[in-house]
Parts: structure tokens; C-alpha cells; sequence
């Protein structure tokens, strides 16, 4: 069922250390099984996508967030003929690296490290929590995860460059991603753009009339789910042009990444490689959807003043457990001050800070700074 392009898990480049094939599951299974029982998994659980606890219990969390975009990347990958096994794993690992409290966690934490000379970024993160963080096995530190979903952890979402990250030469960085790993970048925004309109309507920070008005096609879905059900409660008519939504984005992100895959006339996983650019992608008219939906989020919801006491507590949470711990190395757990002897002091205390749940964090906070 595969095409000629997906990745194949018998050309697998293997993992770093050898081990005995299992007898019914392949390489990609065993690493979205791997991913899935990681402790970084399940602490995705209590980290923040947008919403804090404070609002409802409904909301998306990163976890949730996630299971949705390996949902939404399942399907298209089916579609395309795309390896579902490593599409899979890929969506059920590329959050893992995120931080506390959402996108401000991620802002905050490379603001505090750039003031100390390093910086912070989540993709890098993720590698070095299945590399060595995750330990799980007697005979090695990390989920010794395959080459393909490495490669997928760090590649997915942009291209790093060579110069500036020699660390990860292995990953072909001159090279594109398969497409199982190239996919995931745009499920991850199909996703959470659904999702915190979602969200964001049942908080109340965004009305019916302003989603109507600014995110494309969706007055013409909401009409016609009017139409069908004039007796429906808004939430529920509002329910059904999300869905309606969902399902433009997912149709054309299939159908525009065929027909690229047709014109350029790629048959390879190689020729996926070697071509200059990324394959997957929406077509002209769904794009200019794509962006200015994003746009209406970004003004009207990530940047809405409501929001403002989760982004403050960040900072004051994160800068402050940061430079307690810089001043004093001797209160870290003490298998993070083994550490500080092979890694600088402000590398050690961003790992232990990016690993940790919102719950957590404010323990922390409480015990060292409150
Ligand atoms: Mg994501």
C-alpha cells in the first residue's frame, strides 16, 4: 500500500544501538510505542498548549494536542501512501521538547539562557530527552529510537543549518525530510489552529461574529449549518463549520501535496531528499486561508490582553527558578548537579526547567522563590 516515495521501514538506517527485531511489531511501531510510554510523553499531560488550567478542564493540553495531530497526520498520511507507522511516531513526538506554560515557556526560557550565551529550542530539546534524558533500558540511555525519527524530531518544522549545528551533521541537514516528516509541520498548525479557535471561543476571548468575519470560508460553513439546523444552539453550529473547516484544510493539504508529488515527478525517497524544496503544502487559495487564519489567532487570541497573567507568570516564574539556581547549583536535584561537570551550569538548569510540568514548576517556585 505504500508509494514509491514513503519511507520503507526495511531501508530503515537502523538505531544507534543494535537490538534483536521484534517478532510482530517493525522498527516505526516500536518507536511510536517507545514515544508513548516515555515519561516525557505523560508529562505532556500537565503542560500548557494555550489555555491554562485556569480556564477549563476542557481545554487542549499539549497531550491532547498531540493525539490530535497524530490523528489528523494518520489520515493524511493513509491518504498519500505515506509510512503511517512513522507518521505516527513523529506526531506523538514532536511536542515532547516543549517546556512549561505554552509558547511563553519557550520565549522566556531562550530569553534567560541568550542572557547566559546559549539558547533554547524545543526541537533540539526533544532530541536530547530520546537521545539520553528518557532512561528506560539496561543497555543504553535514551529510547534508541530509529535514524528516521531522529531525523524527524529535528527536521520536521525547519531547516537547521550545518555551519551553525555541526552536532548534527548525521541528520543530512543539507537534505529535505521524507515527506512523513515534512507533513507533520502542517498538521501541527492544522491542528492547533482548529483547536484554539475552538478554544478560544469557549473561553469567550473570540465571538462567533469576529471568527465569521476574519477566518476565511468559515461564515459560508456556519450558513450552511444554520440552514440545516436552525433550531441548533450556536456552540453547536459553531461545532459543525469547525468540522467543516478542518476537513477543507486536511482535503487540500492531500490533494496539493499529490499534485506536487505528480509535477515534479518524484518516485524516491532519495529524489525527496535531493529536491530543493519541501513537497507538502496547501495549495494558492487554501494558503492565503492558512495565513490569514493565523493571523486572526495570533491578534485576536495569543496576543489577547486576557492571556497576559499566564505570559507574566512565566517570566517571573522561569527567570526567577533560572538565576536561584544559577546563584545556587547545590540545591538542584543532585543527578543534575552530577551534570554540571560535563555541561555548563545554565544548559543543565534549561533542561531541568524545560522537562518540567506547570504543576511542578510552581512548586519549585514556591519552595525556592515565593
Ligand atoms: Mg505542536
Amino acid at each position: 500500500m505504500l508509494a514509491d516515495y514513503a519511507v520503507k521501514v526495511e531501508q530503515s538506517r537502523g538505531r544507534r544501538h543494535a537490538e534483536p527485531q521484534h517478532p510482530y511489531r517493525n522498527d516505526f511501531e516500536r518507536d511510536r510505542d517507545r514515544v508513548i510510554h516515555a515519561r516525557a510523553f505523560r508529562r505532556l499531560e500537565a503542560k500548557t498548549q494555550v489555555f491554562s488550567r485556569r480556564y477549563s478542564d476542557h481545554f487542549r493540553n499539549r497531550l491532547t494536542h498531540t493525539l490530535e495531530v497524530a490523528q489528523i497526520s494518520r489520515t493524511i498520511a493513509a491518504q498519500l501512501g505515506l509510512n503511517v507507522d512513522l507518521v505516527e511516531a513523529l506526531a506523538l513526538v514532536h511536542d515532547i521538547g516543549h517546556p512549561p506554560f505554552g509558547h511563553a515557556g519557550e520565549t522566556v526560557l531562550n530569553a534567560v539562557m541568550q542572557r547566559h550565551g546559549f539558547f533554547f529550542d524545543h526541537n533540539l530539546h526533544a532530541l536530547r530527552i530520546v537521545e539520553d534524558f528518557e532512561l528506560r533500558y539496561a543497555a543504553f540511555r535514551g529510547l534508541n529510537l530509529t535514524f528516521e525519527v531522529r531525523e524527524g524530531i529535528i527536521k520536521h518544522s525547519h531547516d537547521y543549518s550545518a555551519r551553525e549545528h555541526p552536532e548534527l551533521a548525521e541528520y543530512l541537514l543539507d537534505k529535505r525530510p521524507p515527506l512523513e516528516a515534512q507533513l507533520i509541520d502542517w498538521t501541527d498548525e492544522i491542528a492547533y489552529s482548529i483547536a484554539d479557535l475552538d478554544d478560544g471561543y469557549e473561553a469567550h476571548l473570540l465571538t462567533l461574529d469576529s471568527v465569521c468575519e476574519n477566518v476565511p470560508r468559515f461564515a459560508d460553513f456556519y450558513r450552511a449549518a444554520e440552514t440545516a439546523w436552525p433550531e441548533a444552539i450556536e456552540k453547536l453550529k459553531f461545532n459543525e463549520a469547525l468540522k467543516h473547516l478542518l476537513n477543507a484544510f486536511v482535503g487540500d493539504l492531500i490533494e496539493n501535496t499529490k499534485r506536487q508529488i505528480q509535477n515534479t515527478g518524484i518516485h524516491t525517497v532519495e529524489q525527496v531528499r535531493n529536491f530543493p524544496l519541501r513537497l507538502t503544502g496547501f495549495g494558492v487559495e487554501k494558503e492565503k486561508d492558512r495565513r490569514a487564519t493565523k493571523e486572526f489567532l495570533f491578534e485576536n487570541l495569543y496576543l489577547n490582553p486576557a492571556l497576559e497573567p499566564e505570559k507574566n507568570n512565566a517570566e517571573r516564574i522561569i527567570g526567577e527558578l533560572f538565576e536561584f539556581w544559577m546563584e545556587h547549583p547545590t540545591k538542584l536535584p543532585s543527578s543534575y548537579q552530577e551534570k554540571v561537570e560535563e555541561e555548563p551550569l545554565p544548559r543543565v538548569i534549561c533542561d531541568y526547567i524545560a522537562g518540567m510540568t506547570d504543576h511542578y514548576i510552581h512548586e519549585q517556585y514556591e519552595k525556592y522563590c515565593a
